[in-house]
């Protein structure tokens, strides 16, 4: 066996993250009303949607806190039509995080090759970038936390990936030698090349198919081409 240790993404690797924020955010929506503020659900996700990545990318790097990432996503859209109502964003914010953290949708074909990889008996391991308060429950809802050997997040040590620093944590905790780990991620940089500057090989789960910068030791479009390669 070529490797015997598995570093994966949770999100939008194995946990449909796209769907499942979706579904919570039409929730809120309903929930709160929103539609005396938007003209329809579709309006307020392109807003939202747009405004999170870019607080995302700020907070990967370390550029703005968790505390402000939550509460300017969703004052945004608000303040973007003109309505300043902290309160209402944050019972909006508190609501979704509540709510996503139960849903269950996982990518396709994720779960069988959880199976697969479980049963060829490599370790596996969860490397997120995540919040702590919802990667777990994600992972309870879905019924996948009993595949893993342990669950690693950025969360717990302050840095994101690709900081070098988040996997050299995980090579520790997972007890695991690079030259015998792979990491699978849909991100580019924060999962491979975080993974890649670590020397650590990786799977990229490239589901748009965007051109990469340098080849990945491996690239799939489909989760389940994995099972070839492992
Ligand atoms: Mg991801």
């Amino acid at each position: 066996m070529r490797y015997n240790t598995i570093f994966i993404d949770l999100d939008n690797t194995i946990w449909d993250f796209e769907t499942n924020s979706r579904n919570s955010l039409s929730y809120c929506f309903d929930k709160f009303n929103y539609q005396n503020f938007f003209p329809d659900f579709e309006t307020f996700y392109q807003i939202y949607h747009q405004h999170n990545n870019t607080l995302w990318g700020l907070y990967r790097e370390a550029k703005i806190t968790k505390h402000i990432l939550n509460r300017e996503r969703f004052l945004f859209p608000l303040q973007s039509i003109g309505i300043e109502n902290k309160t209402l964003a944050q019972s909006f914010g508190e609501n979704y995080l509540e709510t996503l953290s139960v849903q269950s949708i996982l990518i396709d074909g994720a779960y069988n090759l959880l199976c697969y990889l479980k049963e060829k008996n490599y370790h596996l391991f969860i490397l997120s970038n995540g919040f702590e308060e919802v990667q777990t429950k994600k992972m309870q809802s879905a019924n996948i936390i009993d595949f893993f050997d342990g669950i690693i997040l950025s969360d717990y040590i302050g840095y994101n990936k690709p900081h070098k620093k988040i996997f050299e944590f995980a090579l520790q905790k997972a007890n695991a030698k690079k030259e015998l780990t792979i990491m699978i991620g849909d991100d580019w940089e924060a999962d491979i090349v975080g993974a890649k500057n670590m020397g650590i090989d990786q799977i990229f789960f490239n589901r748009t198919n965007i051109l990469t910068p340098f080849a990945p030791t491996y690239e799939v479009n489909h989760i389940s081409m994995i099972k070839k390669l492992l």
